[in-house]
């Protein structure tokens, strides 16, 4: 479900959100959305929920609670994103109320200078009351870090030694993407200012690997970490290929051989998969995971995997005789895993 509203916008954002909606439209909205639950039809029952954005936190979300309670079970991963200014015992009690189990707020940066420079909103200070007051509500809660950013200039401050007693479940690690026409990339042709080069980033994120192991989360894809046992179910189900539905404005979703866009209108794109593209594009994504791809029913598939786990990119593992080998991305190859993917597809 996607919420498509934010206080304002964050310099690097592209995603589809506007700021300065008011607080009767993003309800209206929230409410309209509930009902489309109600109208989809075989919806249900859900395996994960997920409550993106945007800021959902920003959203009046108590009509979720009677639509999805007959749709869910005691054991649906249900998940909210949160930006730490709309964290209140209020809102995480309303979240309670209506079924949600799992809390991922965005903090994207440790370093108070770079937060202003993204244009957040808070400080880090901020941000660790916000998630202390989550974990008084919520066991299973993480956060999302962006690494990479102008002016950064490590992978680890003294700060990420506080993270270890947050009591982290989940934490996404991104490399910076500077976006066509987002604010950053405006400021950046402007000021001409440089950001860290790849190499740089490259080893960031290698610091970051090991401090995360560290601390007690094992990265169980490209960017995402977890105290073994709190994988988010939602994104591995992404990345397993299996289908979702994708309701409200900025959606996107895959039901069988169809994928629907919705970008502003009522009416979402439709786009229909041959059989085959479909098999491709469900199947190659279980390389970013730790369990890794299984080429079998595609041969094809087999040299190129070879030869990238010749070059130290792929370890190849014999685990089922009738299914054949299983590769799994090595540290060298998560740098290089859209490379693979795109021979693949
Ligand atoms: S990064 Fe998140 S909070 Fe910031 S503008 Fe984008 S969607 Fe909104």
């Amino acid at each position: 479900m996607h919420f498509p509203f934010c206080r304002r916008k964050c310099t690097y954002c592209v995603l589809h959100s506007r700021a300065g909606v008011s607080q009767a439209d993003r309800d209206a909205y929230a409410q309209q959305l509930a009902q489309r639950i109600v109208a989809t039809e075989g919806a249900a029952p859900f395996k994960t929920i997920y409550f993106g954005g945007g800021s959902p936190g920003l959203c009046d979300l108590t009509p979720f609670g009677a639509i999805l309670e007959p749709l869910r079970t005691e054991d649906t991963e249900f998940t909210v994103e949160l930006n730490p200014l709309d964290v209140t015992h209020e809102k995480l009690q309303e979240l309670k109320d209506i079924g949600v189990n799992r809390i991922s707020m965005g903090v994207q940066s440790l370093d108070d200078d770079i937060l202003r420079l993204m244009g957040r909103g808070y400080t880090f200070a901020e941000a660790e009351k916000a998630f202390a007051r989550i974990k008084e509500h919520f066991e299973n809660a993480g956060i999302d870090l962006i690494v990479g950013y102008p002016g950064e200039t490590s992978a680890l401050t003294p700060r990420h030694a506080r993270l270890a007693k947050w009591g982290l479940k989940h934490c996404s690690v991104y490399s910076l993407i500077l976006e066509e026409g987002s604010i950053l990339a405006h400021q950046i042709k402007r000021t001409k200012t440089a950001l860290p080069d790849d190499d740089t980033v490259l080893n960031r994120l290698a610091v970051i690997a090991r401090f995360m192991k560290d601390i007690g989360l094992e990265r169980y894809e490209i960017s995402n970490y977890a105290v073994p046992g709190y994988e988010c179910r939602h994104n591995l189900a992404t990345w397993r290929g299996e289908d979702y539905l994708g309701l409200g404005d900025g959606a996107c979703g895959r039901i069988g051989l169809t994928r629907t866009r919705n970008f502003g209108g009522q009416t979402p794109e439709v786009e229909t998969l041959s059989a085959g593209k479909d098999e491709v594009e469900r199947r190659i994504f279980s390389l970013r995971t730790r369990e890794g791809l299984n080429p079998f029913g595609h041969p094809d598939w087999l040299p190129i995997l070879d030869r990238f786990a010749s070059e130290g990119l792929l370890t190849k593992i014999n685990a089922n005789a009738s299914l054949g080998p299983t590769y799994r991305l090595t540290e060298r190859g998560t740098e290089v895993c859209d490379t693979i993917l795109a021979e693949l597809d």
